[in-house]
């Protein structure tokens, strides 16, 4: 356990660092709040929801994994497969429960309650692909150690693809220009910025889609793909269509959001602005 937070840690740090000096040189778009500002908010939101899953949840998808793989439960435990197809086909199913999973934390305003959170960042950066309402981290942690359960994934399979996708989260939603064809490439199988962005526009209808955090595959093949915003990409304008005024995003009153801002309704005009107060 002490090797796989090591591993973990190193990880978050790293490609972070890596992330944050390539915004710095080759950034997509112009930056409409202080860096500063928000880059405190976001950490101490990471850490919140790190300290709230050590003293509750804690490892939860890794232990059930091992106590799984014991009493040989689970669809992979039932069939012998070699490492390399329990690795493919793990995070190909992991991936796609993410993806639902996001689609309902769309669709259920109960849920959008919190991760509207996650989407109320005026601009976007590495830090924001981890910047989630801690009651939404340990949900998800839940729902992730039921998928593992019922799957029999491998523990070291789960540690994988959980560092993969906080890279990848922290990947797409970063601020950062990638060469034309690179991009165009890369997005054949990967969520990139420029495809993830589009899902924290304030158009309702690019807010809901492109919901895919690591693999792009899903949003083609289940209709959620848009390929271009609709105000372009360095004119669109990000976070949330009723709270676009940055005082009204600090911390203490980003905790206090799903509790006090009402859920947008699917049904309402998305062009309004900061009703939600
Ligand atoms: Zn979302």
């Amino acid at each position: 356990m002490e090797q796989e937070t090591l591993v973990r840690l190193s990880s978050f740090v790293g490609v972070l660092l890596i992330l944050l000096l390539c915004e710095r040189f080759w950034p997509r778009r112009a930056w409409r709040q202080a860096r500063m500002d928000r880059f405190v908010i976001n950490i101490t939101l990471i850490a919140l929801s790190a300290l709230a899953q050590r003293f509750t949840l804690g490892a939860a998808a890794v232990g059930v994994a091992f106590y799984a793989q014991a009493q040989g439960w689970g669809l992979f435990n039932l069939v012998n497969l070699p490492f390399w197809a329990g690795l493919l086909l793990g995070v190909l199913l992991l991936d796609l429960a993410i993806y639902l999973q996001h689609v309902m934390f769309h669709k259920v305003s109960l849920l959008w309650r919190l991760h509207q959170v996650h989407h109320a960042d005026l601009d976007l950066d590495a830090t924001t692909g981890l910047r989630f309402h801690p009651i939404e981290i340990l949900l998800s942690l839940l729902i992730k150690t039921v998928v593992v359960a019922l799957l029999g994934i491998s523990p070291w399979v789960v540690i994988i693809f959980e560092v993969l996708l906080n890279a990848s989260s922290m990947f797409n939603h970063s601020n950062l220009r990638l060469p034309d064809g690179v991009e165009r490439r890369l997005r054949w199988c990967i969520v990139t910025p420029d495809m993830h962005r589009i899902h924290h526009s304030v158009h309702r209808t690019e807010t809901d889609s492109n919901y895919g955090f690591f693999l792009s595959i899903w949003d083609r093949m289940l209709g959620t793909y848009t390929r271009t915003p609709r105000d372009g990409h360095e004119a669109m304008v990000l976070g949330l269509d009723y709270c676009q005024r940055p005082e009204r995003l600090k911390l203490g009153r980003l905790l206090m959001m799903p509790f006090l801002v009402h859920p947008y309704s699917h049904n309402t005009n998305p062009d309004t602005h900061d009703s939600g107060g």
